[in-house]
């Protein structure tokens, strides 16, 4: 929950940045600004602590990264303040999205580290099996940039970083300068846990340190943001081939079914378009619902938004949403709803800011709206159920896939089996059925977003093979006996090798299966 503003250099010439609570208006730290030379210095140390971190047992590295989950329980009132004044968020949100996600990620990558980054014999296919042996070694890239967004800035930082560390690289942390603490936590439970100080460090700044760490020579960007500077992200990597992901906006939909439970529909419209106040990139931005449950379903969603509260939540008087995260989100957040207003929509819950005491959007519920509407059509970030109605299904999701976005979506019914039918009928990276916005902790499921949502995946089963490079080691089997077809050729190696087209290739092929693997 900060409001960035520039201060005065320092006496080296460096910029500082102030930030300033959106849930009191109170200053709360400042940052300064790393530099491209901050950079390479750091990259320096990294690359060098990369190397011994390397050679460490991937088991041990495992026991080692585990251990900050152990750090983070014991300090995790400390880290939840922190975290809370950083963003803006209520300490039941923090603990939700930000505490629980971090340990489940560091728990889980952690137990799937020996099993998924231990060399692996793998077997070659048809001819080859008796001819070579196959080993694949999963080698680390070297130090990998993560860069981290504002929204949910401590689990966003440490599920990379993790992930990178376990796979054997040094990670270069640049957190949203909205949220900089987040990064800190990040760090600092690695460095309790034992993980050497210079294979994880944070370097606070804003957008120009970002781009300097992009082209300061890393391995890999993985980046969590928005759909502009992922674009220049991406350029900036083409430029250099390395790799990259990112993990972009998202202006998710959710589809009510003519059958679906609309008493579960209505508590996860609700919940999955205001939680984190509305900070969520998978969070839900549009609503289509089907005619025929419509008046029920908005009766339903007017009475559960009218019963959510806001403000800057204390154990005195706790409140289900905190503040607007960003002080630029909320111009973004106004501009949305009032567009909506000019062109028709009826607000009937909210829509408005309340400045009292903090920078606070009032739970808000729009129905009428349409694909004309900014709300529909952009990124709006806010605490706001927005509601359509069409015709039917068929309707709904070609409504869904009108967008530029395609992050993840959800489908409401009783029927499993239909909802399963609808989901692959939409063009998002990931989908939920009778559930919204949790596909991102769901370790096993590959995360990422279509069309301008992002570039790769993330988590999955790939996940900790991602950060690294698998390095084919091709042993030969037979030694001497293969080298017939080596230099001299003669008339022979062409009969040879014509009779092995024909028996390998020809009629015997259909009685003897090949397979792959
Ligand atoms: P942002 O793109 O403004 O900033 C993200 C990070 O990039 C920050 O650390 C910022 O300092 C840095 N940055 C800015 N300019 C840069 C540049 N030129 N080069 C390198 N780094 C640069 O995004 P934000 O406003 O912090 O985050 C909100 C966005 O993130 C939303 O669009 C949200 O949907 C998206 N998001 C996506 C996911 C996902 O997993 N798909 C998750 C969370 C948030």
């Amino acid at each position: 929950m900060a409001i960035v503003e520039p201060l005065s250099e320092t006496k080296e010439g460096r910029r500082r940045l102030g930030l300033r609570s959106t849930s009191n208006n109170q200053p709360f730290m400042e940052i300064t600004v790393s530099t491209r030379e901050d950079v390479a210095d750091a990259l320096a140390r990294a690359r060098t602590a990369q190397k011994a971190w390397a050679r460490v047992p991937i088991a041990e590295r495992a026991r080692i990264v585990r251990g900050a989950v152990d750090r983070l329980v014991e300090h995790r009132d400390e880290a939840i303040a922190d975290i809370r004044e950083d963003t803006g968020k209520t300490r039941a949100e923090t603990l939700m999205i930000e505490i629980i996600a971090a340990c489940d990620f560091i728990n889980h990558w952690s137990a799937c580290a020996v099993r998924d980054l231990s060399d692996e014999v793998r077997k070659t296919h048809g001819f080859m099996r008796p001819l070579k042996k196959l080993l694949i070694h999963y080698r680390p890239l070297g130090v990998v940039g993560v860069i981290t967004p504002w929204n949910g800035p401590f689990a966003l930082a440490v599920n990379p970083t993790v992930q990178a560390l376990l796979a054997g690289n040094a990670v270069l942390l640049k957190p949203s300068e909205v949220a900089p603490r987040s990064g800190d936590w990040t760090a600092r439970i690695l460095h309790e846990a034992g993980v050497p100080k210079d294979l994880v460090q944070v370097l606070h700044g804003d957008g120009e340190t970002g781009a300097a760490l992009v082209t300061s020579g890393v391995q890999k960007i993985s980046f969590t943001g928005s759909v502009r500077t992922g674009r220049k992200i991406a350029l900036a990597c083409a430029e250099q081939l390395i790799p990259f992901t990112l993990e972009l906006g998202g202006k998710d939909a959710m589809i009510v079914c003519s059958d679906a439970d609309l008493e579960r529909a209505a508590n996860g419209a609700v919940f999955s378009s205001v939680f984190n106040t509305g900070h969520v990139c998978m969070g839900v931005e549009r609503i289509y619902v089907v005619d025929s449950v419509a008046d029920e379903f908005e009766r339903l969603v007017e009475e559960k938004v009218r019963a959510v509260s806001y403000g800057p939540s204390s154990s005195d008087e706790v409140t289900d949403i905190g503040s607007v995260f960003w002080d630029r989100q909320l111009p973004i957040i106004e501009s949305h709803v009032a567009d909506a207003k000019d062109k028709g929509a009826e607000v009937v819950v909210g829509g408005e800011a309340d400045h009292d005491g903090g920078l606070f959007y009032k739970p808000t519920f729009i129905r009428d709206v349409d694909h004309t509407m900014d709300l529909m059509r952009h990124e709006t970030f806010g605490p706001i159920v927005a509601i359509m109605r069409v015709k039917d299904e068929d309707e709904a999701i070609r409504l869904a896939n009108d967008s530029d976005y395609g992050l993840s979506g959800s489908v409401w019914t009783k029927n499993i089996e239909k909802g399963i039918e609808i989901a692959k009928q939409i063009e998002t990276g990931s989908v939920h059925i009778n559930d919204a916005a949790i596909s991102y902790g769901v370790l096993e499921a590959p995360f990422g977003g279509m069309k301008d949502s992002g570039f790769g995946q993330v988590n999955g089963h790939h996940a900790l093979r991602s950060y690294t490079f698998q390095q084919p080691i091709i042993i030969d089997r037979w030694g001497r006996k293969t080298e017939q077809h080596w230099y001299p050729h003669s008339e022979k190696t062409s009969q040879e090798l014509d009779q092995m087209v024909k028996f390998v290739f020809g009629s015997i092929v259909k009685k003897i299966p090949f397979v792959a693997r």
